[in-house]
């Protein structure tokens, strides 16, 4: 079932559909300076569909990691691998975010010291996470 998500100003509205992998927390600095918080995001795979004319801006942040945000408000809207496949997509953009489940946290050890979540969850670090794509298990 596709859903509904909008940037702050509502100009990039889009359409995606869950992927497989959940939805999650990224510690990273490049997450915490692109996003002004935490990053939670959602897997929606490849399926994000922006509405016509949606003014999307998008910013190579690493070799591989592309990111993708409204040109007009500056809404942080989703990271995704540079081919366009493994879109994790801000849940904040969504009309509900505490419908999804965030199922772990990942560069644990990147984290501030300042601030921590509530509740328990599966953690990653960074070397872990890197092991992962490194694997393939993201298809990447
Ligand atoms: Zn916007
Ligand atoms: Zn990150």
């Amino acid at each position: 079932m596709a859903m509904q998500g909008t940037c702050l100003c509502g100009a990039c509205s889009f359409t995606a559909e869950l992927g497989s992998e959940g939805a999650g927390i990224c510690h990273c600095g490049m997450c915490r300076k692109w996003s002004g918080g935490v990053y939670l995001s959602v897997d929606c795979g490849n399926s994000v569909v922006f509405g016509e004319g949606a003014p999307v801006g998008s910013y190579k942040g690493s070799d591989w990691g592309e990111r993708v945000f409204c040109k007009t408000c500056g809404s942080s809207i989703l990271w995704q691998t540079q081919d366009g496949n493994n879109q994790h997509v801000s849940i904040q953009c969504f009309e509900n975010p505490a419908s999804f489940d965030l199922g772990v946290e990942i560069f644990i050890d990147r984290k501030p010291s300042n601030y921590a979540l509530a509740g328990d969850r599966k953690t990653m670090t960074e070397a872990e996470v890197m092991a992962m794509f490194a694997s393939g298990a993201e298809g990447t």
